[in-house]
């Protein structure tokens, strides 16, 4: 995956980390009561709370903590047991309290590791700086009207963890790679459902350049809110190539915040880079520091799942299969579990064939995931049941699949109704092969002149006369008995 941009002057490289704002699962607000279903009516899912109504306190929702703990955890990062909420001051319409509550000194976790799945099985670790909780802010709405802003609150509140990567990533690839893994795994915990084209996952793309072999950072720009893993990466190149160009001219990036425009693939500048400071971060008097026991914590981490790196681990060791196909299968739960369901007690490694070639490629067709297939976990084993015991040839078996993915219907009854079973009558291919040396007798002479290919065309001769229902090794032997010399 390596990434390098070749300038006029020499070869530069790409450093990129990534701060992702992603939406805890949770059917109450971070700091409230009122609820955070998507797409409701605007401003109906606003307590006074979020709305910032004089007076008001907050009280922290423990199941958010405990998703953001989870989270953190399966990050394999340090726990911080006590932890502080703080007000990130700044004003904005969409933002009633005029600050956010955010934690900024003392974060819920300090430093983890992710590792990237690199092709051929390998993994890379990529550091994670610090995972924090915080609130998200509204949403000004500016396509509504062409002379009026409005602004809905239904998102004011909503809970959020802030996962930042350190500067590990060094291109447009491994950063998708990043997202990529991450949503994985965050689906998997069930604590975001990693959603960026609804929002619930959101990025922000920190990006710098350096001549390749430089140690230290160059000055980096940041782009804003970017919702697709495409888009990131899109963003990344344009970004890095655009930084390549400003130094080979002589000139000196500025620290600024970037919106990246998808219709035209570029950056352009929101406003100069604010600093921290600029924030007057300070410790939220209405809230109480979040301190949490060990025992709390080693109670949630007894209960995670079974997470994407440990389950890739099993499946190439229980199952046999190559480090990239288990990956493939594990990349997602759903395909995770159809896959063990269809596999059990059966051949896996063709199995994981099955399902990796014919029901993905069944599947993008129709624009299908895993949970809508028509094919479930079960009628695809006994298709492979079908095959196994000889009942129907693997081409047979492509045919039938076909009509499982039009119909949802299973393997056995399409194979009765259409009477496909394999042909393994000894006598019946006899007369088809019979049938087809007789009725070429020039191609007969090639074969036993020597010219071995030919013995191909005539098993591929054999299976069309056969409906493609004779075994075809059955075909391929007696052929070559019957036409060697
Ligand atoms: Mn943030």
């Amino acid at each position: 995956m390596t990434y390098l941009i070749q300038g006029e002057t020499g070869v530069w490289e790409a450093v990129i980390g990534l701060e992702v704002h992603a939406q805890i699962q949770s059917r109450a607000k971070l700091f409230s009561g009122a609820a955070t279903d998507f797409g409701a009516e605007p401003n109906t899912q606003v307590s006074l709370v979020d709305a910032a109504m004089p007076g008001m306190l907050p009280v922290i929702n423990g199941f958010c903590v405990e998703q953001a703990v989870r989270t953190g955890l399966a990050l394999k990062a340090k726990i911080n047991l006590t932890s502080v909420f703080e007000r990130k001051n700044y004003f904005y319409p969409d933002l009633p309290p005029g600050y956010q509550i955010s934690q900024y000194q003392q974060p819920l976790f300090g430093e983890g590791t992710m590792f990237l799945d690199m092709p051929g099985g390998a993994t890379r670790a990529i550091g994670i700086e610090r995972l924090h909780m915080e609130q998200d802010a509204g949403k000004s709405l500016h396509d509504q009207d062409p002379g009026r802003t409005f602004v809905d609150l239904n998102r004011a509140g909503v809970a959020l963890m802030e996962i930042v990567s350190k500067p590990d990533l060094r291109g447009p690839e491994e950063a998708g790679a990043y997202l990529r893994k991450l949503r994985s795994l965050l689906r998997y915990l069930g604590t975001c459902d990693g959603n960026m084209e609804q929002g619930s996952m959101r990025c922000d793309v920190n990006v710098s350049v350096r001549p390749e072999g430089e140690d230290g950072y160059r000055t980096r720009t940041e782009v804003k809110n970017v919702n697709s893993v495409r888009f990131v990466m899109q963003a990344i190149d344009f970004e890095a190539r655009r930084q390549v160009e400003v130094y080979e001219d002589g000139g000196e990036v500025a620290q600024e915040t970037l919106l990246f425009d998808p219709a035209i693939g570029e950056t352009r500048t929101m406003r100069l880079k604010e600093q921290a400071h600029d924030y007057r971060y300070f410790p939220d008097p209405d809230l109480l520091p979040l301190v949490l026991t060990q025992a709390y914590v080693d109670n949630i981490a007894d209960s995670l799942p079974e997470l994407p790196d440990q389950k890739k681990a099993r499946f190439a060791d229980v199952y046999g299969l190559n480090p990239d196909d288990a990956g493939v299968l594990t990349a997602d739960r759903g395909t995770a579990d159809y896959f063990e369901d269809a596999a059990r007690g059966r051949d896996a490694k063709q199995a994981a064939n099955w399902v990796i070639t014919n029901l993905f490629g069944a599947l993008n067709k129709r624009g299908l995931g895993i949970a809508e297939s028509p094919v479930s976990a079960a009628n695809m084993g006994a298709l492979l049941d079908l095959m196994g015991d000889g009942t129907i040839s693997g081409r047979i078996a492509k045919d039938v699949f076909e009509e499982m993915m039009e119909t949802g219907r299973e393997a056995g009854s399409i194979v009765a109704e259409k009477g496909l079973r394999q042909i393994t009558d000894k006598s019946e291919i006899e007369a088809a092969v019979d049938a087809v040396i007789a009725a070429n007798p020039d191609q007969a002479r090639d074969v036993r002149d020597g010219k071995e290919k030919t013995i191909g065309w005539f098993v591929g001769r054999v299976m069309k006369a056969t409906g493609g229902k004779a075994n075809p090794k059955m075909v391929n032997e007696m052929l070559r008995r019957k036409l060697s010399g």
